[in-house]
């Protein structure tokens, strides 16, 4: 077993200040079951149990050795201890907040944070992208939690416990269900995003039906199901048809804060037998050789190299993503779709959102059945319905609390 460069040395050298410190002492516990050494460099797993109301719930974070150090998601830590998280990949800077709006600006390769707007803190380690992600070292994660003024938060190395001092404090309500946090799940927004437009027509039908056509009406049909039914803010990230980027779309998303977003694509093959529905999720590697070629065709206007930054912060969400990708392919499936299985591939519109994101294509515009079928605004009503259906299942089990890793 491999505990990665951070020994006993390290472990004393944190103990005075623990209070706020769970997370690093989670990994540097000698004996530490979780450690393990894989292919993807991931050196440790955080295992830490958050206590709060009562209740105990188990966190895994993964951790990974770089520069002889080792380093945490930044995102996915924030998101444990119930901090707000922000990334602003044009200025390579990360942030991050309490709920009492104290905030720490970090810079990428920068050795320092600014803390609200003012106060600079030296950082032991700068904040740097390891396996597609910004992330932080143990020590970094403490400082910054010091600075912010968290010090509800304590550990107990004995029984590896994380405490939240009140039920109500966020690190209870980022990841223990209703049963801690009083407040139910309640889908609050939806972006929906018809593919393509403007000069970007996306797929063309042998008798030129264009894609971008499509997925407008399906989306516009979508968009007003979830606002009249479900009383949810729908944004759709072109209402008309007009070229938006793929990193633009993502964006709408993530500044939204939204609950889900839902791309709608119409699917096309060199095999004009290819009919057909298909729910994709993100993943870096495709599920198929099929998967591939689809998101290929989707992914014309992107930045691989960005995307790949973008991994982490998707696969975080891979859980509640792939509840929704698995509910709307039934509902599909149920309204008489021929529905392939759900699979994973490297959309780019999907790496870059940062919250729970799907990819639906529809039919097969390239197949000539499906591309009359398309034509017909019954046969799109019926997609967005099975779509929408799909979404409430999705809120509905997250409000059960019945999803997670
Ligand atoms: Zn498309």
């Amino acid at each position: 077993m491999n505990r990665g460069p951070r020994g006993a040395g390290a472990r004393r050298r944190l103990l005075p200040r623990v209070a706020a410190c769970a997370v690093c002492l989670g990994i540097l516990a000698p004996g530490w079951p979780g450690l393990a050494q894989s292919q993807s460099g991931l050196v440790a797993t955080l295992d830490v149990r958050l206590e709060a109301g009562g209740h105990t719930q188990p966190l895994v974070l993964p951790a990974w050795e770089a520069s002889g150090d080792l380093y945490l998601p930044l995102q996915a830590a924030a998101e444990y201890l119930g901090l707000e998280y922000a990334w602003y990949g044009t200025k390579n800077k990360a942030a991050v907040w309490t709920a009492s709006g104290h905030k720490a600006v970090l810079t990428l390769a920068m050795p320092t944070a600014v803390v609200d707007g003012q106060r600079m803190i030296r950082l032991p380690r700068p904040l740097k992208f390891v396996q597609g992600g910004v992330a932080v070292t143990p020590e970094t994660l403490l400082d910054l939690l010091q600075a912010l003024g968290e010090e509800s938060l304590l550990y107990v190395p004995e029984s590896r416990t994380l405490k939240a001092a009140a039920p109500e404090h966020a690190a209870g309500r980022a990841r223990v269900p209703a049963r801690v946090a009083p407040v139910p799940w309640k889908l609050r927004c939806v972006v929906v995003d018809p593919g393509h437009g403007g000069r970007d027509p996306g797929a063309v039908g042998p008798s030129g039906l264009k894609e971008k056509t499509v997925t407008l009406e399906i989306a516009r049909q979508l968009a007003k199901l979830l606002e009249e039914r479900c009383g949810c803010e729908v944004i759709l990230t072109r209402s008309d048809d007009r070229f938006i980027a793929l990193d633009q779309r993502a964006q709408i998303a993530n500044e939204a804060k939204a609950d889900l977003f839902v791309s709608i694509h119409a699917n096309a093959s060199r095999d004009r037998k290819a009919s057909g529905s298909q729910v994709f999720i993100y993943n870096r590697e495709a599920s198929s050789g099929k998967a591939a070629e689809t998101a290929a065709l989707e992914n014309s206007d992107s930045n691989y190299l960005e995307m790949i930054k973008d991994d982490l912060r998707q696969s975080a969400h891979e859980a509640d993503s792939i509840t929704a990708a698995g509910l709307i392919s039934q509902q599909l499936e149920k309204r008489g779709l021929d529905t392939r299985r759900i699979e994973r591939a490297p959309f780019y519109v999907l790496a870059k959102s940062h919250i729970p994101s799907i990819l639906v294509e529809t039919a097969f515009i390239s197949h000539p059945g499906e591309e009359r079928k398309l034509r017909s605004r019954r046969f799109l009503a019926g997609l967005a319905a099975g779509i929408f259906t799909g979404i409430q299942g999705y809120a509905a089990d997250k409000r059960r609390g019945t999803i997670g890793p």
